[in-house]
């Protein structure tokens, strides 16, 4: 058997690392055709060979406590890209046949399935969307047998890699107790039942009513203003680089690539349409570099790269929570009632929130088995009991993120109304204008992913937290 040390898994990891940004960066910036994902998998085939990973689980099995928990990051890591290659050309293949398709708007125009996405994010013609949800289970009927097979296929893997079934080598890898966090996450629908059927009674007007609020011209000074105040824009030599130009192919969305931590951290950010959605995508990015900018260069490799990948997210959401705060709004933008649009806002918090919940509770149903009958069904019971809206039994598998990634995004979600209530505790309402607030997310950052979103909170002081604070913020701004 082929043996690897786990200081050369480092080594490797962090060029991989680098090469896939580089080139998430180049093609999603619109500044490169074709892309090159696969072959970068292949020159780091031994990042998820099973030999690797079968190395790292004895390695693992022999550690003390605190190795165990890094080990364990680089075995979560190893088994990612395991999965990645074995359903490689299945997902291009998905990939290609939605990058490919087009449809025809009922007025004649020929779009690109892409482009109709973002189009119809913003439509609220009620005869549109049923043309929408045709149209697209048309392409995920095309799809579809490429995402089964991945499904089946995926389904294997636990065996070959020594495990019994998918959801405990999940378990395992992550230390995380799925079923206890399904019972909590069925709880948190229950008691957000009551407050969501009065909610989505509510006119909210137009999203686009709220767009003169947030003039795009200004945003990237507004940004640089707040990096200012907080004393956050820069680290010793560095600073972000901010990718705010229009090219034809840049993707639809903001992201951060952090090609080199913490010297080369590009923010690419495009317009979404709706100009506060802009300025969320934009934040929510900035948390996610601002946290890779401000880490220490000697932080280790399964802190740097991999850890609890929730806790960047949770910046990232406390970020593009500020379009969500009166206080920043009035600062920023000298918005001076902001009730109306904070409706809509925490209204499309609640919403989120309970569609993740869903969606986390049927995704370890569909991960229990490799069977697929009925799954279709029971995605559209289980996501359209929890929330209004089409869920179309055909998006049963598109709709789902591989492994669990829908944790990351319940657990940040859950904390960011946390930290951003002791924030304003300690830095007052106003904590965005602070450099000391600044100083005590750089000391935060500075140690990367060392530490789960829990181990924050309890050094915080926070022993115990979970729903209660999200739905506490939506009795104030939604009933
Ligand atoms: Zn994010």
């Amino acid at each position: 058997m082929l043996k690897i040390s786990v200081q050369t898994i480092r080594e490797k990891g962090e060029e991989f690392f680098r090469e896939i940004y580089q080139e998430r960066y180049l093609v999603w910036s619109g500044q490169k055709d074709e892309s090159n994902f696969s072959a970068i998998y292949e020159k780091y085939s031994v990042l998820s060979s099973k030999e690797t990973i079968e190395s790292v689980i004895e390695f693992m099995n022999k550690a003390g406590e605190e190795e165990k928990k890094s080990i364990r990051y680089i075995l979560e890591f190893l088994i990612n890209n395991y999965e990645q290659m074995q359903v490689k050309e299945l997902n291009d293949n998905a990939d290609n046949i939605e990058s490919d398709a087009t449809v025809i708007f009922p007025d004649g125009r020929k779009v690109s399935y892409y482009a109709a996405q973002i189009e119809m994010m913003s439509n609220k013609n009620s005869y549109l969307k049923t043309w929408w949800t045709e149209e697209k289970i048309k392409i995920m009927d095309k799809i579809n047998p490429s995402l089964e097979d991945i499904h089946k296929r995926t389904m294997k893997i636990p065996e070959e890699l020594g495990f019994s079934n998918y959801i405990s080598m999940f378990q395992t890898i992550s230390g995380i107790d799925l079923y206890k966090l399904s019972e909590s996450m069925q709880d948190f629908l229950k008691k957000t039942q009551d407050i969501y059927d009065k909610a989505i009674k509510i006119e909210y007007g137009k999203p686009e009513t709220f767009s003169s609020l947030f003039p795009e011209d200004a945003m990237v000074n507004i940004i640089k203003k707040l990096l200012e105040d907080m004393d956050i824009g820069y680290s010793g030599e560095n600073n972000i680089k901010f990718d705010t130009d229009t090219r034809e192919k840049k993707a639809g969305n903001g992201f951060c690539a952090p090609i080199e931590i913490p010297s080369k951290i590009f923010l690419v950010i495009a317009p979404l349409g709706i100009s506060y959605r802009t300025y969320g995508a934009f934040l929510h990015e900035l948390g996610h570099a601002l946290s890779n900018i401000h880490m220490d260069e000697h932080t280790p490799f399964e802190y740097m790269r991999l850890g609890d990948n929730s806790v960047e997210e949770g910046f990232a959401a406390t970020f593009d929570h500020l379009i969500y705060n009166p206080h920043w709004l009035f600062s920023a933008l000298g918005i001076k009632k902001p009730e109306k649009f904070l409706r809509l806002m925490f209204f499309r918090d609640l919403s989120l929130l309970r569609q993740w919940a869903a969606e986390f509770i049927y995704e370890i149903e569909l991960r229990k088995t490799e069977e697929l009958k009925g799954k279709g069904e029971l995605y559209k019971n289980i996501l359209s009991n929890a929330c209004k809206g089409e869920f179309p039994e055909a998006m049963y598998l598109r709709s789902i993120d591989p492994a669990f990634e829908i944790i990351n995004y319940i657990k940040s979600a859950l904390f960011e109304p946390v930290f951003s209530a002791y924030l304003e505790k300690n830095y007052g309402e106003k904590w965005f204008n602070d450099p000391a607030a600044g100083n005590f997310l750089k000391n935060l950052w500075k140690i990367g992913k060392k530490h789960t979103l829990f181990e924050i909170l309890q050094s915080m002081g926070i022993k115990d937290f979970f729903f209660e604070p999200f739905i506490a913020r939506l009795n104030k701004y939604l009933v």
